[in-house]
């Protein structure tokens, strides 16, 4: 049983006993008044391990003695960031729903591959079963088809490649064996957009300056008067785009592209419409969100993770597809080591409807939470991460040292903290002078770099329009209005101490 040549059954069990115990407390909320992270720099972190079992694998590695493991492990987790916590809202994802952290765990412990029908045949059923719901509840699914409705994929930068890929396959079916497509292919996203986009135009060969990038509205919302412009601007150099990237809730603010808009100059020139809902498609959960991505069925692909806002462990995405036969003619190899023609149920292999070999199982885990929650329960998470961040957006419009800087409508705030001597200034626009923009601009770094040495709270800060400012964002179903009350507290005392430091 035992894999290596010295380990004991005793051990082994002591081992997974100790760790299932820990893991096991990470599911249950965490302590509000513990840290999210016992913060340490590289050096200093590398020594806490040194006591016990050191993070570096010598030239020849003894096994190490189960307690000491154990010890090791307490060390990684304290020194872990606690995506759990009720103040973290660092990050697309947040507190992962302890359904699902199961699931994963029985997918690891089955651990197999849903390439074949042959190796997951339960999985491939259960996979195609959410697929075709996702489809359905996206307006892509063909009530009572047989074909699967897409394929999950190892992350949405994974599935953006295959929906670019197949977009191109359309336009160009020759390229798939040539590598080459004629013209000067031209791939459309908005500058609010993802940068997976631009990875995977350098990926497929078709390189960056392929990606044009498409002016927003002040939101960040794709403005479709920019698209229509690009698109043809790109034809009259004698440009040929053939994939326009709508995004349904970008990363920094969540905005939603107008899908019928874009789907609308998508018909006009013959473009494949590629959603990346990587964010926003779980809006499609709830019934009073789901407007936000009208025009989502006229997509030719969507790709939705769930691990982000619905608290799927990472990862767990499904690429859907309106013509879901595409998948098969554009990413068929045919390898007759695996996907034997002859062989049962070889029509059910979903392995060679995309291009990774292995797949992890991460269907189990949605299927089981999905389940175990109900429809209710899903939306019930949207609704939860939007009304917090309805909270958050009242709370800062009510106290003069903050701004919003894009308030948002759905999970994700942008705002900003003021001196005395700049508090209503127009910080959108072009109201601060260069001087203060300046140093507001280095402000959120350092309030970041002391809740992060503090460990109290966990949000993040990026430029909107070359101003950093701080980014909540809200799906944690731990998070309550007293946390947003607590959380935007902290920024305003970690602002007023850092402030007078910052030259
Ligand atoms: C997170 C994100 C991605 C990338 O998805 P991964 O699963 O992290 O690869 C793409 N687009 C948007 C809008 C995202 O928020």
């Amino acid at each position: 049983m035992a894999p290596g040549p010295r380990t004991s059954d005793t051990d082994l069990e002591l081992l997974i006993d100790r760790l299932a115990e820990r893991a096991i407390d990470l599911l249950t909320q965490p302590d509000r008044d513990r840290p999210l992270l016992d913060f340490a720099d590289p050096g200093p972190l590398t020594d806490r391990f040194a006591d016990t079992v050191p993070l570096t694998i010598p030239s020849f590695q003894e096994p190490a003695a189960p307690d000491a493991l154990v010890e090791a492990i307490d060390t990684v987790i304290t020194g872990s960031v606690c995506t759990n916590h009720p103040r973290f809202v660092n990050q697309n994802f947040a507190g992962a729903d302890p359904v699902a952290v199961v699931g994963d765990w029985l997918g690891a412990a089955l651990n197999t591959t849903g390439a074949t029908y042959e190796m997951a045949p339960v999985f491939t059923l259960m996979e195609r079963a959410l697929l075709q719901r996702l489809a359905e509840l996206a307006g892509l699914g063909r009530p009572g088809s047989d074909h699967p409705a897409g394929i999950f994929c190892p992350g949405g930068s994974i599935a953006a490649i295959h929906g670019l890929q197949l977009a191109r396959h359309r336009r160009w079916p020759a390229s798939i064996r040539t590598g080459e497509t004629d013209d000067r292919p031209v791939i459309l996203v908005s500058s609010a957009g993802h940068y997976s986009a631009r990875k995977a135009a350098a990926v497929m060969g078709l390189g960056t300056e392929a990606v044009i990038e498409v002016a927003t509205d002040r939101a960040g919302a794709m403005r479709p008067v920019a698209l229509a412009a690009a698109v043809s601007r790109a034809i009259a150099e004698g440009r040929s785009p053939f994939v326009v990237v709508a995004t349904a809730g970008t990363t920094v603010t969540a905005a939603f592209d107008p899908l019928e808009a874009v789907a609308d100059i998508c018909r006009r020139h013959d473009l494949w419409l590629h959603v990346d809902g990587c964010y926003g498609a779980s809006a499609l959960f709830s019934p009073r969100q789901r407007h936000r991505l009208a025009g989502v069925e006229r997509a030719d692909s969507l790709v939705w993770d769930l691990h982000k806002m619905m608290g799927m462990t990472q990862q767990c995405t499904a690429l859907l597809v309106a013509e879901p036969d595409r998948l098969d003619a554009c990413f068929a190899d045919g390898a007759d080591y695996l996907f034997q023609p002859d062989k049962a149920n070889a029509d059910m292999d979903a392995g060679d409807r995309t291009f990774v070999c292995g797949r992890r199982i991460d269907a189990l885990k949605l299927w089981l939470t999905w389940k175990f929650r109900g429809d209710d329960g899903m939306a019930a998470r949207v609704d939860h991460g939007v009304a917090m961040a309805d909270h958050a957006r009242s709370v800062i419009a009510d106290r003069a040292e903050l701004s919003t800087v894009v308030a948002g409508d759905f999970t994700n705030v942008c705002f900003t903290w003021l001196p005395p001597e700049l508090r209503g200034a127009d910080v959108a626009g072009d109201g601060l002078p260069a001087h203060d923009r300046d140093r507001l601009h280095r402000l959120a770094p350092a309030v970041k770099a002391r809740m992060q040495a503090e460990g109290t709270a966990m949000i993040g800060y990026q430029p909107v329009d070359g101003l950093n400012v701080f980014r909540l964002i809200f799906m944690s179903p731990g998070v309550t209005a007293e946390d947003v009350d607590e959380l935007i507290d902290l920024v305003v005392d970690y602002s007023e101490a850092s402030w007078p430091t910052i030259g």
